[in-house]
């Protein structure tokens, strides 16, 4: 343990140390050369050879010229939400290209999509025309952004940072369940983090993050295919996290127990979705996405279940799912509205379900705790005296021997014991005798310090263990308690009634190593007590003297 000397010698280190990492800084103050970092550019890095034109099943987009032909203006073009394969814009002579993962290469000012900036003649009559491969995901347009380079660039710009932010919400949301699965090894949190941790790649995906600023996932070719089988496990996933967190697990067990096998299915379809023809991933993109609208209304009928007959949860489960039940309803009544922001759509609604769950998870797991914590109290502590009961004592004595060898104090124990108290029973009735042990445990309370541990042993034996005290302290203690207990025919209201006592006292001894000894010793001085009459107070014995 370090003393204050030490504390003060580490205080002047410090200050010392800075004072002369100041004073040399200073020195160096007025000649700080700048950082130079990179390298001399060899080869443009800006220009992407269009190399999937004209494969077959590309499609064809022509934007027209306004009624007199261009206006000699820039004009900006983005193509937004093109999951797979090479985006061409050109016009004229001029001819772009880029995918989603070199989507920086065409034109650095757009991030969020794939964009140029092309400059028609004035009075030129020819579409721009934007080639681009079949979308692979029926519910999921593409959205082509045609316009003045400044305002268009903001809006790519104001879709990037949303996207950005989503998915840093996301990831904070993971790294703080796995922070509280190393502070409480709670498995709860480490399943949630695993299954937010896969939902953030699913938004990391969908939204070509994960391509940026360089393609960071190793999915090669397969985005598409990584994004469709993700979402299926999710859904499978989601959907069991839901059930848990609904009254339905408590009504309906067997739910949870087909949801749970639903779920192992959907995680192994998932992983089969890089080995799916294309038109059958399509179709299991769409299923995906409706049985998720399905899913989220149905949930919320159950939440509203919840609310109603206050079966608690309704309120967290149906403000988690509300952003998505918006999403379907503009789904089904105004996809197209929906599809300018349905990527943007998606991962706030996402971020806004996984942190409702985050808070539901936390607040369940704060009442298992606080349930589990009474369990604990209750099996530690006497019903009848609301004392500490043998169990507890034992574990506090461990502690205690513990603490006073590594402090090297002294540490004392009495053994207490009630005098005939059978009689006391016999007598005055068994309610009478349990009244006698309350007043001896609330007596025990008041004549012993606050940092002494008073335990009821079982039956008419208390214990007392004295951290820092000697045996004559105990021994004036007790006195203390019996002068006390000299009362209790009056307190209790009992004529007749007498309460005495015999104790044992033992002190901890360098060569005790548990409890055991200590107790026995301090079992045998009460039953000397007994012996010698009742009513009094014993020492141990002495150690018996080393003979040479
Ligand atoms: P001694 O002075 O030798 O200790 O005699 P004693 O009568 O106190 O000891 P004995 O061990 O013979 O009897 C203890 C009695 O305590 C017997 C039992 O019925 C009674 N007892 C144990 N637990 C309770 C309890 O929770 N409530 C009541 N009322 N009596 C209890
Ligand atoms: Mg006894
Ligand atoms: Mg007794």
């Amino acid at each position: 343990m370090m003393g204050r000397r030490g504390w003060r010698a580490m205080a002047m280190s410090i200050a010392v140390a800075t004072l002369v990492c100041a004073l040399a800084a200073c020195g160096r103050a007025g000649t700080p050369a700048p950082v130079v970092t990179g390298a001399p550019a060899l080869v443009s890095d800006a220009l992407h050879e269009c190399r999937h034109v004209h494969r077959p099943g590309r499609q064809v987009l022509q934007l027209p010229a306004p009624d007199g032909g261009w206006s000699g203006h820039p004009q900006a073009v983005v193509v937004l939400n093109a999951l797979s394969g090479e985006v061409d814009i050109r016009h004229g002579l001029r001819d772009r290209c880029g995918t989603l993962e070199d989507a920086r290469t065409l034109d650095s000012r757009f991030r969020a999509g794939v964009g140029t900036v092309l400059v028609p003649d004035a009075g030129d009559t020819a579409p721009i025309e934007i080639e681009y491969d079949a979308n692979p995901l029926p519910l999921w347009r593409p959205i082509v952004q045609l316009g003045e380079p400044a305002p268009v660039q903001r809006a790519d710009i104001g879709r990037f940072a949303i996207r950005i932010a989503s998915l840093a919400v996301v990831l904070t949301l993971v790294m703080s369940a796995l922070l509280s699965f190393v502070a409480t090894r709670e498995r709860a949190f480490l399943t949630y983090a695993t299954t937010v941790g896969v939902f953030a790649i699913w938004l990391a995906l969908l939204s070509g993050l994960w391509a940026w600023p360089r393609p960071w996932l190793p999915v090669g070719s397969f985005a598409v295919q990584a994004m469709v089988g993700l979402a299926v496990a999710l859904i499978g996933v989601t959907t069991l996290a839901l059930v848990r967190q609904s009254w339905l697990r408590r009504r309906v067990p067997q739910i949870e127990r087909g949801v749970r096998w639903a779920a192992r299915l959907l995680v192994i379809a998932g992983l089969c979705a890089p080995l799916l023809p294309p038109i059958v991933l399509a179709a299991m993109s769409v299923a995906t996405e409706v049985g998720f609208y399905l899913l989220a209304l149905a949930f919320a009928g159950v939440a509203i279940v919840a609310l109603v007959r206050r079966r608690g949860g309704g309120p967290s489960l149906l403000a988690g799912l509300l952003p998505f039940l918006v999403v379907a309803a503009m789904e089904a009544f105004a996809p197209t509205a929906l599809a300018l922001w349905k990527v943007e759509a998606y991962m706030l609604a996402g971020g806004w379900l996984a942190l409702t769950c985050s808070m539901v998870l936390t607040l369940r797991l704060g009442v298992l705790r606080r349930q589990r914590d009474e369990m604990q109290r209750l099996a530690q502590t006497d019903p009848l005296t609301g004392l500490p009961n043998r169990r507890a004592a034992l574990e506090q004595l461990e502690r205690s021997i513990g603490a006073a060898k590594l402090a090297d104090t002294p540490l004392t124990v009495a053994f207490l014991d009630l005098d005939h108290f059978k009689r006391i029973n016999d007598r005055h009735g068994h309610e009478c005798g349990d009244r006698v042990l309350r007043h001896v445990a609330h007596a025990l309370r008041g004549a012993f310090r606050s940092n002494d541990h008073v335990a009821r042993m079982g039956g008419e034996e208390f214990l007392v263990i004295l951290p820092g005290a000697d045996p004559g302290h105990a021994r004036a203690r007790i006195e203390t308690l019996r002068t006390m207990l000299s009362g209790a025919s009056v307190v209790l209201d009992v004529p007749g009634l007498q309460v005495t006592l015999s104790a044992g006292i033992s002190a901890l001894r360098p060569e005790d190593a548990g409890v055991d000894a200590l107790l026995q010793r301090a079992d045998t001085a009460m039953y000397a007590a007994k012996h010698a009459g009742r009513d009094r107070t014993e020492l141990e014995a002495e150690r018996p003297a080393v003979v040479d």
